[in-house]
């Protein structure tokens, strides 16, 4: 039955072949390469070929408008868009040849990186012919991607034209991208190379032996050596910078041959030490070479890793199949900007902190050997089967050799590392924090896309995380041997071809025997999450009755443990999965049961997989008290605190304690409360945020409901003046001001999820309790001392919010809506940055607002505010003010941006009509500096002569949007007058913003790490 299975797909599939010769001369005095290519290419398709797509690759870092610039734009690289013209690079000088006659050919009218020869006469079904080209490289810098250069260092991939993919879905012309690159056809490589002989050069395939070449290459080994034993003792030694040595004037060429690989690739460094070792596969027993070459500066990282190559390529031997080619290399590339990349037989490593971090980064680039170079699907369409399986062997190889490591390694320290919990989850396991982040904040997507639908986040959270946690999962209940066996099979079956997720599954449900549809569709194609519950547990004759929930009706199998009062596995039963709810007998007498006992599921919930079989609190989760945050731990009741210091003019400093659940994942119920002790005033304040997410499945992303609640101390009453009259000794009598604010938010779901802009709507009920002075009482006062009531207000606002945070002029909108019982106010602000250098833009912001409703008294109380709000502006209390309600010193120079946004202090433009208002900042030059200026127009009645209030000076940026200090240089001269008016000297003009509250510890938590 298999039999047939396979033989009916192989009739359908075909695979085109293409053999390469090339010669390519390195001219490193200017970067370039010249070349000449010679291709072979067989026609094995069933029909005719009228056309033949071919990639330029190297035309993607032509200018800024290619597909390249654009992804790298998106995802936040402006290094291409910016770049200038010397540092880019291009392929040109073609012409292009069939069987020795010239050919048409084209640009592809979108993409520069893809062109298109049309054949003089169709290229026949099982025929074959010969296309030549000359060829000019101009290599890009290395800071880009992958293809580049750093000074004289040469990472030359992706740098030849090359056949798109033909097979029996069409053609595959696809531009280059650095988020989900390949799809190439199999064929061989003849690769000759020319340049200065004192170049070290490693390539794909096998060195065709030349004495001289060998010999330069034994004396780098040897120097290696000798060298790595004279660092040996040498404890602290400075940091290296790398020497580049000149070229030598001798040339050499060097030629590489190598078949049935997809794609050639080759380095070339003066400074290369070199390594070589061996290695014996495991079940043919033929040796394999293994190869390190890295830079003097990585020397002492590096020294080590031919181990890693070795037990490396051991490994995914092992689980997989023999690796069919004879060398097997890891080149240093930690100065390009593409991080780690796989090529056939090579692959190059980025930038790493420690040993622990070099050998999971090599041991997956090398298992790219197996899961795209010998099992070369299609990254661009499915990239979950070369990264995400490869991720499952990473994870399984880091299992295997380091089961005691912690993922506090990862952050370079030891695995007695406490904070965030980092020592309590094993390195092996690091997959689970990306995913879980995007899951848990239901920013998941479908492992099946393709690599240009996901988000950055996603590619590495879902591509490479989700599929290797569900690929464990997979293991988990159907066996190691089993799945090892099955993946065997799809190894042998799919080798130097291009297998599809259906190929991956239909071998993996025949040779495990299950049926894998509810699998795939949960867990490949769908972003149906998993959330099993155990509800009850029931003492039986013999054993338990557990009564589970299935959460969210993903179907799928599950196991429950059972474990004696210590911990020990009394039993292991595997369950179909179900929908709604069950109850399952279990034959223990066990102490505790647990779904999903080793956490293997992905389970969006894992809180409630354990129960006790008896006693009242069969869910009960013991306190875990953590400093700062942790990752989660689900069979604890996590409380995170932290200390927490303040100070206002008032209320003294402040210190206090903050208790809180935030963590690194969203969560559905959240909190924070800190209360403090305020040290001037003797009283307990503080602030405290609850809420409640709802994760709704359209529409809305999330719909929050939530309290905001906070109190200090914003005025006093001086009592000096009174008992120095009256000989009495009152104690100043502090005012404060409670607020509670409950809130519900909707953030809006994102229709495509790679989009930049996000949206939401939130409705706040802002209910403020705050004390004035008893005036009715004055007569008392000298006997009682001053006496303070207690006012309500509320205002409530409705606003709606778009953010988009495009790399290129990103901007924020906001309208607001704000009322109280008679009063309607509504206002308008964008904030637009305009782009122009990656380090430099300037800063626009408009605003527009107006009064709908209200009396002139209650509209001059929420006036807008052509100078920003001082303390006593902040009507909602929104923001922290070091002194709310003073008029001179600190209280007087704080202010925040709001309505008009003038810089300069000025009690004009206070008005109870309307206002608009243009702000503008230049680019920042000396670091901190930037100029500003302002202009306000509002109702008349709220101005003097000047038709309009304007200012100019200096901003100093300390912390962006954070703190900021202003210097108003320039005004208008009403301004100027009401200056001298108040006596405002030049000192006092000066004005700072310090929005504290603008740092949300959850937020920081949650996006600010992944
Ligand atoms: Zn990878």
């Amino acid at each position: 039955m298999f039999f047939s299975f396979f033989c009916d797909a192989q009739q359908e599939y075909f695979q085109q072949r293409v053999n390469y010769k090339i010669n390519v001369n390195l001219h490193d005095e200017n970067s370039s390469l010249s070349a000449t290519e010679e291709i072979n290419y067989v026609n094995n398709a069933p029909q005719a070929l009228d056309f033949i797509y071919f990639h330029l690759w190297p035309n993607a870092y032509k200018n800024n408008s290619t597909a390249l610039a654009k992804q790298l734009l998106w995802q936040g690289k402006t290094d291409l868009y910016f770049s200038k013209p010397e540092e880019r690079g291009f392929i040109d000088s073609l012409n292009f040849k069939v069987n020795g006659k010239s050919v048409k050919w084209e640009y592809d009218k979108e993409h520069i990186d893809i062109c298109k020869l049309i054949l003089n006469e169709p290229l026949q079904s099982s025929d074959s012919l010969i296309i030549t080209t000359p060829f000019y490289l101009q290599i890009p810098n290395a800071k880009f991607s992958r293809l580049g250069h750093t000074d004289q260092a040469y990472y030359m991939t992706q740098w030849y034209p090359k056949p798109a993919v033909y097979d029996r879905t069409g053609w595959h012309q696809i531009p280059y991208l650095d988020q989900g690159e390949f799809y190439s056809e199999y064929g061989s490589f003849d690769v000759k190379i020319t340049l200065p002989d004192n170049y070290v050069l490693c390539a794909t395939g096998d060195k065709v032996i030349n004495a001289d070449e060998e010999d330069f290459i034994k004396k780098k080994i040897s120097d290696t050596e000798k060298e790595i034993e004279r660092r040996k003792g040498i404890k602290n030694e400075a940091s290296t910078e790398d020497f580049m040595p000149a070229s030598s004037k001798l040339f050499k060429t060097v030629e590489f041959k190598q078949s049935r690989v997809h794609d050639f690739a080759w380095f070339a460094d003066k400074r290369f030490y070199v390594l070589k070792g061996e290695l014996e596969l495991p079940h043919s027993k033929r040796k394999v070479n293994s190869w390190v070459y890295f830079t003097p500066k990585n020397l002492k990282l590096w020294k080590d890793a031919i181990e890693y190559v070795n037990q490396s390529t051991t490994f995914y031997s092992f689980h997989n199949g023999d690796y069919p080619y004879n060398n097997v290399s890891a080149v240093d590339g930690s100065i390009m900007a593409g991080g780690g990349m796989e090529y056939p037989n090579i692959t190059v490593i980025g930038e790493v902190s420690n040993a622990m971090e070099l050998e999971m980064v090599i041991t997956h680039e090398v298992g790219h050997n197996w899961f795209y170079g010998i099992l070369g699907s299609n990254e661009r369409d499915t990239p979950f089967l070369d990264e995400g399986i490869n991720s499952f062997y990473e994870m399984r190889y880091l299992r295997a050799k380091h089961p005691e490591i912690k993922v506090a390694a990862l952050a370079g320290k030891d695995s007695t590392f406490k904070l965030f919990g980092l020592n309590k989850i094993p390195y092996w396991k690091y997959q689970e924090i990306p995913f879980y982040v995007n899951l848990r904040a239901r920013k998941d997507q479908a492992i099946a896309l393709k690599s240009t639908e996901f988000t950055t986040s996603n590619y590495g959270g879902i591509v490479y995380s989700k599929t290797s946690l569900v690929m464990d999962y997979l293991m988990d209940y159907v066996g190691e041997s089993v799945l090892d066996s099955a993946m065997r099979i799809y190894f042998d079956n799919y080798k130097f071809k291009h297998p599809s997720p259906n190929d991956l599954f239909k071998t993996l449900e025949a040779f495990t025997g299950k049926d894998l549809r509810d699998f795939q569709k949960h867990l490949i194609y769908s972003t149906d999450h998993i959330n099993y519950k155990l509800k009850k547990s029931k003492r039986q004759e013999k054993g338990y009755a557990l009564t589970l929930k299935n959460k969210t009706g993903s179907i799928l199998p599950f196991n429950i443990y059972a474990y004696d009062k210590n911990n020990k596995v009394l039993g292991v039963h595997w369950f179909d999965g179900f929908a709604d709810k069950r109850t399952v007998t279990l034959p223990e007498e066990a102490h505790h049961f647990k779904i999903d006992g080793i956490d293997r599921m992905p389970d969006i919930n894992r809180k409630n997989n354990s129960i006790k079989a008896q006693g009242l609190f069969k869910h009960e989760r013991p306190l875990r008290f953590n400093f700062l945050s942790s990752f989660e731990q689900p069979s604890k009741t996590q409380i995170n605190y932290s200390p927490v210091i303040g100070g206002n003019f008032y209320n003294g400093p402040m210190l206090g304690l903050a208790l809180h659940n935030y963590g690194f994942y969203e969560k559905r119920f959240e909190y924070l409360v800190s209360p403090m002790f305020a040290f001037n005033t003797k009283t307990p304040v503080g602030f405290a945020e609850f809420n409640l997410n709802f994760y709704p499945k359209s529409v809305f992303r999330s719909i929050t409901l939530g309290t905001k609640a906070k109190t200090f101390a914003y005025d006093f009453y001086d009592t000096q003046f009174m008992n120095d009259n009256l000989g009495t000794n009152f104690k100043d009598l502090y005012l404060n001001y409670y607020k509670i604010a409950p809130y519900l938010k909707f953030e809006f779901k994102k229709k495509d999820p790679t989009s930049k802009i996000t949206q939401q709507i939130t409705y706040t009920n802002n209910n403020l309790f705050t004390d004035s002075l008893d005036t009715s009482a004055y007569q008392t006062f000298a006997v009682s001392g001053p006496i303070k009531k207690n006012n309500y207000t509320f205002i409530n606002q409705l606003s709606y919010d778009l953010n988009n945070t495009r790399t290129v002029d990103p901007f924020r909108f906001n309208f607001s809506l704000q009322h109280t019982g008679s009063m309607a106010k509504v206002s308008a602000a964008l904030n637009y940055q305009i782009t122009l250098t990656k380090k430099h833009a300037i800063d626009l912001r408009f605003f527009a607002g107006a009064f709908l409703a209200g009396s002139l008294e209650e509209r001059s109380y929420y006036a807008f505010r052509a100078s920003g709000y001082n303390g006593w502006h902040d009507y909602a209390f929104e923001g922290n003010y070091l002194a709310r309600n003073e008029r001179n010193g600190v209280g007087f120079s704080q202010f925040m941006e709001r309505d008009g946004a003038l810089k300069v202090w000025s009690p004009l433009g206070q008005t109870p009509e309307w206002m608009t208002a243009l702000n503008v900042k230049s680019p920042k030059f000396l670091k901190i500096f930037k100029v500003f200026g302002d202009v306000v127009v509002g109702d008349a009645r709220a101005l003097n002569t000047d038709k309009f209030l304007w200012d100019a000076g200096i901003n100093i940026v300390f912390w962006n949007e954070i703190i900021e200090v202003y210097i108003p240089l320039l005004y208008n001269a009403d301004i100027k007058k009401t200056l001298e008016l108040n006596k405002v000297s030049f000192p006092n003009t000066i004005r700072f913003s310090f929005n504290i509250h603008k740092l949300a510890v959850k937020s920081i938590l949650q996006n600010s790490f992944f």
